[in-house]
């Protein structure tokens, strides 16, 4: 008997030891007409804390800032509500514009809801949401508990947030705000209204609430969580529902045990959050169809280098007074500068910006001008090259497309190459500051517009990173730095022709920049968001990039310089 006492106590003990699974649990909130860029440019520290990994212990954190929307369709509320519900796009849910979601056919596609409850029957599933029976077309199964809540998201937080402190917790919901968008189509998404920062703001105030009751379950600890935050489109000034960047460009934000914390891979679209979310219960998607792959295990390759100045292979504080732009940092190839020597332009200017000279650039059609950048052709020679180029600009308005920099034939659409140009528009942006760069099909792709603050200093960058992304940014005075970003994976950058400041790469573009450049860098890297915004928030308090170069971007120092102007109630208040 005795010896059989010990294999037996053994077998217990290793079953006692083995980690009972923990319940799986999901929830969805989609901030209607939330801009990937307002992050930075709100307080959000409830969405913060989910992103960084530190909403709760043993959380880990997944971002992205270059969510996709669906681009089978124009930015619409309505196609997207339906790819987030039902994991496929609106060439096979049907939805293209809003108010048109009962043409969804909800059996050959059901939402990932229904499917959960298919393959796991004893589960509870909830949708609340805000555009009435219009949302709850892409889903329409009883078993689904739901709510339409008209656009009153304190509430529809109010609710699921009793929900969770009740027995009936849903083990799976999606929550919809209306707001940020019934704000944007008012006062503007961008250029950042303090409205619409204001309503992204009292988003996050109602996700706390339902985050703080998620944590205050008694069983909390026995659960594993899986928490998405997204929006459905962004907006420029006070619209949104076509293809261009500031429609395209959302955050996509996980929080959960088993993510891969940071900046995610790729671009994760809408339409991943039910493949996403059926993998989170173990429910196999493999035969149902859907253009939805699971996101959040995967990190981008590129992240913050130990100081800013990392492969920075050009700068251009403009401190020299010479026909010669100074590369003042790294002491490497410099730039020739080129046009009417009788009438010395381009020529270094004593200014105030950041008390030291700038760079004027005149020049006239007959006359063009610029700098040519020496040994910049090899920069863009292999395919998915990681090139951060970023400066400050001050423009007058002006007729025609002026070049600001570039290395393709401007005059010639669709060569390859890009170029910064103002005074471009697209189909419903405005004029403005905009990337510009060739397609495999000879198209030009347009990045943005900006809106330029004519007269004032601001800042902009563009970013290719070797992952296929084109991020162009920009600071504005205010404090707001706002991004974009389009998929360039297969973009045609090299082009044989070198980089110049205030014209293109063949150096006779007639309409070369006639207005005033500073702090010009380039690195031979992808610069993150943090980094650019550090410089830009450097050069809002007159320091150039030469004095934060040192500076690590995830030290106490950093953090501190880019919230100084936050607090100081420029940004979000
Ligand atoms: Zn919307």
């Amino acid at each position: 008997m005795k010896k059989m006492l010990i294999p037996i106590l053994a077998v217990l003990s290793a079953v006692a030891l083995a980690e009972t699974p923990k319940r799986p649990m999901s929830l969805v909130v989609m901030w209607d007409g939330a801009r990937a860029d307002g992050i930075v440019n709100a307080e959000l520290i409830n969405l913060r804390k989910l992103a960084s990994g530190t909403w709760q212990k043993g959380y880990n954190g997944a971002w992205s800032f270059c969510g996709k929307p669906i681009d089978d369709a124009r930015a619409y509320s309505f196609a997207n509500h339906a790819s987030i519900m039902n994991g496929v796009t609106r060439q096979k849910h049907g939805v293209t514009f809003n108010h048109t979601s009962h043409l969804c056919d909800a059996k050959r596609w059901p939402c990932w809801l229904s499917r959960l409850l298919d393959a796991k029957p004893g589960l509870k599933a909830y949708f609340s949401y805000a555009c009435g029976d219009h949302n709850w077309a892409t889903c329409r199964d009883e078993r689904v508990a739901h709510r339409d809540f008209g656009g009153k998201d304190d509430e529809n937080a109010a609710a699921l947030a009793a929900l969770y402190a009740s027995p009936d917790a849903p083990d799976a919901a999606v929550m919809m705000f209306e707001e940020p968008d019934g704000i944007g189509h008012v006062k503007g998404f961008y250029p950042m209204s303090q409205e619409y920062r204001k309503a992204l703001e009292t988003c996050d105030v109602r996700l706390g609430k339902v985050l703080g009751a998620i944590a205050a379950r008694p069983t909390f600890a026995d659960e594993d969580w899986l928490i998405l935050v997204t929006s459905d489109h962004g907006g420029y000034h006070t619209m949104h529902g076509w293809k261009d960047t500031h429609s395209h460009t959302t955050p996509i934000i996980l929080a959960g045990h088993h993510v891969v914390n940071g900046q995610m891979a790729g671009f994760p679209r809408g339409q991943d959050i039910a493949a996403t979310m059926l993998a989170h219960f173990s429910v196999d998607v493999s035969g149902m169809d859907l253009d939805s792959i699971e996101i959040g295990k995967k990190a981008a390759s590129w992240g913050p280098a130990a100081k800013l100045d990392d492969s920075l292979v050009w700068y251009y504080p403009i401190v020299a007074r010479t026909k010669y732009l100074e590369n003042a940092v790294k002491g490497g190839p410099g730039s020739v500068l080129f046009g009417d020597e009788e009438y010395f332009n381009p020529k270094i200017m004593k200014g105030r910006r950041f008390a030291t000279p700038y760079l004027w650039i005149g020049g006239d059609e007959d006359v063009p001008c610029g700098a040519r950048l020496n040994d910049s052709v090899d920069l863009f020679l292999r395919p998915g090259p990681a090139v951060t180029l970023a400066f400050w600009a001050k423009t007058v308005k002006r007729e025609g497309r002026q070049v600001l920099f570039g290395n393709k034939d401007f005059a010639r659409a669709g060569s390859p190459g890009f170029v910064v140009t103002s005074g471009l528009h697209t189909e419903r942006t405005a004029n403005g500051m905009c990337l510009v760069f060739a397609t495999p099909e000879g198209r030009d792709e347009v990045v943005g517009t900006y809106d330029i603050e004519y007269g004032e200093w601001g800042f902009y960058a563009v970013v290719f990173t070797g992952e296929g992304q084109a991020w162009f940014c920009q600071g504005r005075k205010d404090g707001c730095f706002h991004w974009v970003c389009a998929r360039a994976e297969n973009a045609l950058l090299g082009s044989g022709l070198p980089l110049c400041i205030g014209n293109d790469g063949t150096g006779s573009y007639k309409w070369n920049y006639m207005d005033f450049l500073d702090d010009i860098a380039v690195w031979k890297r992808s610069l993150t968001l943090d980094e650019l915004r550090c410089i830009f928030k450097a050069g809002l308090q007159g320091r150039q990039l030469k004095d934060v170069v040192a500076l690590d971007v995830r030290s106490r120092e950093a953090r501190d310089l880019m919230d100084t102007t936050e607090k100081a109630g420029v940004v979000g208040k």
